[in-house]
């Protein structure tokens, strides 16, 4: 869907996929939540919205939300690689849409939840999962540039975009928000301090977060991934030595897969996971995971 679109017509656009007769978009989501013969699946009616979703983790988490009921607004820079993502989905007979959120751009972020309102009538699930990482060094010789690009983009942008969702799920009387940490929070990977102390934050920002929303009925949790077969960490695999290093600091000795992620986010945005908050679960294979 073109970012340029109007409201009305993407509304009408979903219609049309959706439903023969009803009068709006967010009758679409609501409408599945009522069920039929089946057992209705465990987010079916929620409206998921997951930042940096058109590839790697990001995507395998909006399909598994999908497949488990909800409808899910994707994302990324990138309109070419939206486009691709909601074609992929809905081939596979997902509710899907999809915007152009830079997480770093307050227009964007400020979009991407005027979006799910527009299409989908409100917000339930927020997965944060955009994060970037300029810099591979010595932590000494990374600049004040690249420290600003990644605490912006994957502490700051996060944060933002939680304050910004949050009265939604209220409206909704609650929901679940999800960051995508790393296990390099934990335990910093070489050479790349910086991203591994912005991950760090993330799991202080999910400790921040949980007692002030407890109140508002909102659930705020942490996936922190080990390494993941994605193109953001396949410096780490991609060639044989750089492979065997990193399996050998691994306890499952091999690379986890997207889908081994997404599975542990729906969970928690599901109501098995309603007595849990403030929490993060470690998706690393058995890789070293305290601070
Ligand atoms: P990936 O496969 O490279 O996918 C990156 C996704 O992020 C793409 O959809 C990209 O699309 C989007 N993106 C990049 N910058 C963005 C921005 N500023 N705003 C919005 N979208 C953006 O990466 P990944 O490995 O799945 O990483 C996802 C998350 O998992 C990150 O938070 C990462 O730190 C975390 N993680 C990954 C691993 C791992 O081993 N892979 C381990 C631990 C944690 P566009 O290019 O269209 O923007």
């Amino acid at each position: 869907m073109h970012r340029s679109l109007n409201p009305l017509m993407r509304s009408l656009s979903v219609l049309q996929r959706c439903v023969s007769t009803p009068s709006t978009a967010i009758v679409s989501c609501r409408m599945q939540s009522a069920g039929g013969q089946h057992m209705p699946k465990k987010l079916q009616g929620k409206v998921a919205l997951v930042t940096a979703s058109t590839d790697g983790i990001g995507l395998a988490i909006a399909r598994r939300l999908g497949h488990d009921g909800a409808c899910v607004l994707l994302s990324s820079r990138k309109q070419k690689n939206v486009d691709r993502a909601v074609h992929e989905l809905r081939n596979e007979g997902l509710n899907v849409e999809g915007t152009v959120c830079h997480v770093g751009n307050s227009e964007d972020r400020k979009r991407l939840v005027d979006t799910a309102l527009q299409l989908f009538g409100g917000i339930d699930i927020l997965v944060s999962n955009a994060a970037v990482n300029p810099f591979f060094g010595n932590i000494l010789d990374s600049s004040e540039e690249e420290w600003d690009k990644i605490l912006d983009i994957n502490v700051k942008a996060t944060f933002l975009l939680v304050k910004l969702v949050a009265p939604k799920l209220q409206e909704r009387g609650g929901g679940s928000i999800v960051i995508v940490s790393s296990v390099a929070g934990f335990s910093p990977f070489p050479s790349l301090g910086p991203y591994s102390v912005s991950k760090t934050a993330l799991l202080g920002l999910t400790k921040a977060l949980a007692p002030e929303l407890y109140p508002l009925n909102i659930r705020v949790n942490c996936l922190a991934p080990g390494l993941i077969r994605t193109k953001f960490s396949s410096a780490l695999w991609e060639n044989e030595a750089a492979c065997e290093h990193t399996l050998n600091s691994m306890g499952i000795s091999r690379i986890g897969e997207p889908e081994e992620c997404a599975g542990t986010v729906s969970f928690l945005c599901s109501p098995d996971a309603s007595y849990i908050t403030g929490e993060t679960i470690v998706v690393a294979g058995g890789c070293h995971s305290h601070l």
